[in-house]
C-alpha cells in the first residue's frame, strides 16, 4: 500500500490509485507480471518484498491498492473469485461453534457456502431479514461472530440500512460484512457507514466487461487486514496477474459506467412499473420500494439491477427471458451488455426448497449501458408478444 495522497475524489482515485507509472519504462499502465518467483539479491534479499506470486505479485498489488482506495479502506485483497474471497473471510473470522447471521435473500452461492460447506466444519448460521435491524438482533446468539449483509440484495433488491445494522452487530460483539457487489464503491461506501469488511465479486461491475472472474475483500482495520492477508497466503485462492490487470482496467471506468447503468435502469424500471403484464418491479430507485428511503440515504444512485414479477406466472416469466433480443439470456451481471435471466431456474436454482427460495415468476435484469430507448423497446416487445 502506498501512502501517496492522490485525491479525495472517486473518479481520480479510480484512475490513479495503484496505477503508478512503471519505474522501469514509464509505461502508464501497470505491466502484467506473469511470473511465479523473483530473483533474490543474496539469500533473503527480496526486491520490494516480492518472493513468490501467491504471497504477492506486483500486478495484483496494484489492483489491491486500487480497491482499498476506492472503498476507503486500508487494505485490499484480490482473489480468484468472489466465493474464494468469501471462503477466505469466513475461515478468517469463524471457528467451529461460531455463528453467523446471513440474509434471507443472500446470493445463492453465499448461502450454499454456509449451508453446505462451512456447516460441515461446525460453523452455525441462521437467516434473517436484514432489512429489519431488530430481526438481525433477534437472530444473533452469544456465539455470533459475523453479520453478513447484501445491499441491494440478489435477486430481490432488498435494502439494508448499513449504519443501523453495524450498530446492532457491534453491540453483540460481531463484525459486519457487506457484500457490495451490486452497488460498487462508487454508489455506496460500507466502511464509512460502519462495516468491518467489504466483499466483492469483481466478476460483476468492478471488472465490468464480462471477461474475468474475481473477488475481493477490503478492510479499514490493520489488524484484521493482517489476519486476512495471512489466510489469503495460507489458503492461496489469489487472483492471477492477467485477471488482476483486467479488473484494474475495469475500475478506471466504474464511475461513468455506474452513472449510465443507473440512468438506464431508472428508465427501464419506469416502463416496467406501468406495464400491464408486470405485477411488481423491484428497484430501489422507485419511490414505492420499501427500501427506497434508506437506499437514497446511503447510495449515490440506485444501480443497474432490476427484478420484476410477471403476472401470468412462471412459464410467462420464462418466455419473456426467451424473447428479448438485446438483453442476452445469461447468468452473471454488471457487464456493459444487458442480461436477462430467470433466477428460479438459473442463478438461484441452488436455493430451491430452502428458506431463500425465490418467486417462480421473477425475472432479473442486469441493465447495461446500451441506448436506453433500445432497452425499453426490447423489453416491451418481449412482454407484448
Ligand atoms: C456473483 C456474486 C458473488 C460470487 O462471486 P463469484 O465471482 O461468482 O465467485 C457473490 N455475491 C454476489 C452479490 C454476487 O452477485
Amino acid at each position: 500500500m502506498s501512502d501517496r495522497h492522490i485525491s479525495e475524489h472517486f473518479e481520480t482515485l479510480a484512475i490513479h490509485a495503484g496505477n503508478t507509472a512503471d519505474p522501469l519504462t514509464g509505461a502508464v499502465v501497470p505491466p502484467i507480471y506473469q511470473v511465479s518467483t523473483y530473483k533474490q539479491d543474496g539469500v533473503g534479499g527480496l526486491r520490494n518484498g516480492y518472493e513468490y506470486s501467491r504471497s504477492a505479485n506486483p500486478t495484483r498489488a496494484a489492483l489491491e491498492e486500487n480497491l482499498a482506495a476506492l472503498e476507503g479502506g486500508r487494505r485490499g485483497f484480490a482473489f480468484a473469485s468472489g466465493l474464494a474471497a468469501e471462503d477466505t473471510l469466513l475461515r478468517t473470522l469463524l471457528s467451529p461453534g461460531d455463528h453467523v447471521v446471513i440474509p434471507n435473500d443472500a446470493y445463492g452461492g453465499t448461502f450454499r457456502l454456509f449451508a453446505k460447506v462451512a456447516s460441515r466444519w461446525g460453523v452455525e448460521w441462521s437467516v434473517a431479514d436484514t432489512s429489519d435491524p431488530a430481526a438481525v438482533r433477534a437472530a444473533m446468539t452469544p456465539r455470533t461472530k459475523a453479520v453478513w449483509v447484501e445491499t441491494p440484495s440478489n435477486p430481490l433488491l432488498g435494502i439494508t440500512d448499513i449504519a443501523a445494522v453495524a450498530q446492532v452487530a457491534h453491540a453483540g460483539g460481531a463484525k459486519l460484512v457487506v457484500d457490495n457487489t451490486f452497488a460498487t464503491p462508487y454508489l455506496q461506501q460500507p466502511l464509512a457507514l460502519g462495516a468491518d469488511v467489504v466483499v466483492h465479486s469483481l466478476t460483476k461491475y468492478m471488472g465490468g466487461h464480462s471477461d474475468v472472474v474475481g473477488g475481493a475483500l477490503i478492510v479499514a482495520d490493520e489488524e484484521l487486514g493482517e489476519e486476512i492477508g495471512f489466510h489469503q497466503n495460507s489458503m492461496g485462492g489469489v487472483a492471477g496477474p492477467f485477471d488482476s490487470w483486467l479488473v484494474l482496467r475495469g475500475t478506471k471506468t466504474l464511475a461513468v459506467r455506474m452513472d449510465r447503468h443507473s440512468e438506464n435502469a431508472t428508465k427501464v424500471a419506469d416502463m416496467l412499473s406501468r406495464h400491464p403484464r408486470v405485477s411488481s418491479v423491484l428497484y430501489p430507485g422507485l419511490p414505492e420500494h420499501p427500501g427506497h428511503e434508506v437506499a437514497a440515504k446511503q447510495m449515490r444512485a440506485f444501480g443497474g439491477m432490476i427484478s420484476f414479477r410477471v403476472k401470468d406466472g412462471e412459464e410467462a416469466a420464462v418466455s419473456v427471458c426467451d424473447r428479448t433480443q438485446i438483453f442476452t439470456l445469461g447468468e452473471s451481471l454488471g457487464g456493459v451488455e444487458s442480461l436477462i435471466e430467470h433466477p428460479g431456474r438459473m442463478t438461484h436454482a441452488s436455493v430451491a426448497g430452502s428458506l431463500l427460495e425465490v418467486p417462480s415468476d421473477l425475472v432479473r435484469l442486469s441493465v447495461g449501458i446500451e441506448n436506453a430507448d433500445d432497452l425499453v423497446e426490447d423489453l416491451k416487445q418481449a412482454l407484448d408478444k
